[in-house]
């Protein structure tokens, strides 16, 4: 076994994680679908929980020596369970695409129709997207939201009359609303569907009590575990009892392999550090941070979509202000500041360079910072939209950025 440390045996690797945690120290991080963990969940992260193989469940191992795995999986399902109200849990997903394939899988026949949220809208690709294979497989209609942002539950209810679904699916990952969970499952119920709600970009604020919870009402949850959670990468399920067999069956043995102990481990730390009450205040800063920033795109006229933000998140279409979603994220690239460009609903644009673009909290919450910051962040971000064609103006920027990044140290730990 090679036993020189990381920097001397591969200096190309080394040097790539030291590059890439000054990026992170030194940018300002607002894809709201990213965030930082805990040193303590990196080291869990980076434990040799990776060199072992542990196919099956806890006390139902295909494989020997697998006493101390147990115990890691048994204790992140149980502060799943208690953080989130499950009745069952399975926390094997490797990531959040594989998480809800097994659930359509384990749910549901080939060709059966699932009711889910237009992409435009807000919905995620794993939602049946025609470029996916699930596409192919089961037969996704769309639903859309209405005028005022919120789901259109008129239309949600003769669409289910009309398409009788086996399944009503509701989640996003670009909308910036709660969902109005009991009216869903009562439509749901009028025509036998399956409720499944995927919370990937909300979980850590429903188990901060920031948000609506599903678990109790719906039959099947999703969720990302590194998002708004602030886990390692990773996907998780939560039903009720009587689908447990199934959903199990739907990862292991039906769609995964081994699973990944190692970020199983840093999830159930994360989780730990979800039942603290600093958690609760780090997800009531989340909606606040996000507040902030909309006073300021809407005192400048900035057209937010959805009428504006109940989460951590804020869709906004830029082309009124002259300029593309693309094009804003390259000009805030350059400004060190990270969002992403995403459609807008029913965008008459191209997905490749579409109207909005989406920023969220979560991460520069995580680094404490608070609505005094948001307040200049998106002032800032304002004066690299409206001179997004100025070099240096968008170089002036960046030193701001990284001056306010400074103050607020990520990981003090790893620099060297
Ligand atoms: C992020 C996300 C996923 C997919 O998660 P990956 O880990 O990227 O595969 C699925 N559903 C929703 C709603 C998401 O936001």
């Amino acid at each position: 076994m090679n036993k020189q440390s990381l920097k001397d045996f591969d200096p190309v690797i080394a040097n790539a994680i030291k590059n890439e945690i000054n990026r992170q120290e030194s940018g300002l991080e607002m894809i709201p679908s990213e965030n930082f963990v805990s040193i303590a969940a990196l080291e869990a992260l980076g434990s040799v929980v990776t060199n072992k193989y542990s196919e099956g469940y806890p006390g139902k191992r295909y494989y020997g020596g697998c006493e101390h795995i147990d115990t890691i999986e048994q204790t992140a399902i149980d502060r799943a369970k208690e953080l989130f109200g499950a009745e069952h849990v399975n926390i094997q997903p490797l990531s959040g695409a594989p998480m809800n394939v097994a659930v359509y899988f384990g749910l549901l026949e080939p060709g059966d129709t699932i009711l889910g949220m237009d992409l435009s809208h807000g919905g995620h690709l794993t939602h049946g997207h025609p470029v996916t294979h699930m596409a192919k497989i089961f037969n996704f209609i769309r639903y859309k939201t209405n005028q005022e942002g919120n789901i259109d539950l008129d239309n949600l209810q003769e669409m289910a009359n009309t398409h009788k679904p086996k399944m009503i699916l509701v989640g996003y990952s670009a909308y910036s609303r709660d969902i109005d969970y009991e009216n869903i499952k009562r439509i749901a119920d009028s025509v036998g569907a399956i409720t499944m709600a995927d919370v990937s970009h909300i979980g850590g604020l429903i188990a901060g009590g920031e948000m609506n919870n599903p678990v109790p009402l719906f039959d099947v949850v999703t969720t990302t575990t590194h998002k708004t959670l602030r886990g390692a990468r990773g996907g998780m399920i939560m039903c009720k009892e009587k689908y447990a067999k199934k959903i199990d069956k739907a990862v292991f043995p039906g769609l995964q392999g081994g699973p990944h102990e190692n970020n199983i481990a840093a999830s159930a730390v994360a989780f730990k550090e979800a039942q603290e009450p600093a958690f609760k205040e780090y997800c009531k800063q989340i909606k606040k941070n996000a507040k902030a920033l909309e006073i300021v795109f809407k005192e400048k006229e900035y057209k937010i979509m959805f009428g504006g933000t109940s989460n951590h998140l804020l869709l906004i279409d830029v082309t009124p202000k002259g300029i593309t979603g693309k094009e804003a994220q390259q000009a805030l690239d350059k400004a060190g500041i990270t969002i992403n460009k995403n459609m807008i609903p029913d965008d008459p644009r191209r997905p490749m360079d579409p109207s909005g673009i989406r920023l969220g909290t979560p991460a520069l919450t995580t680094r404490g910072m608070k609505e005094k910051e948001m307040e200049q962040i998106a002032h800032m971000i304002d004066e690299v939209i409206m001179n997004h064609q100025n070099d240096e103006i968008l170089e002036k920027i960046k030193q701001q950025t990284e001056a306010l990044a400074k103050q607020f140290p990520l990981y003090p730990e790893l620099q060297v």
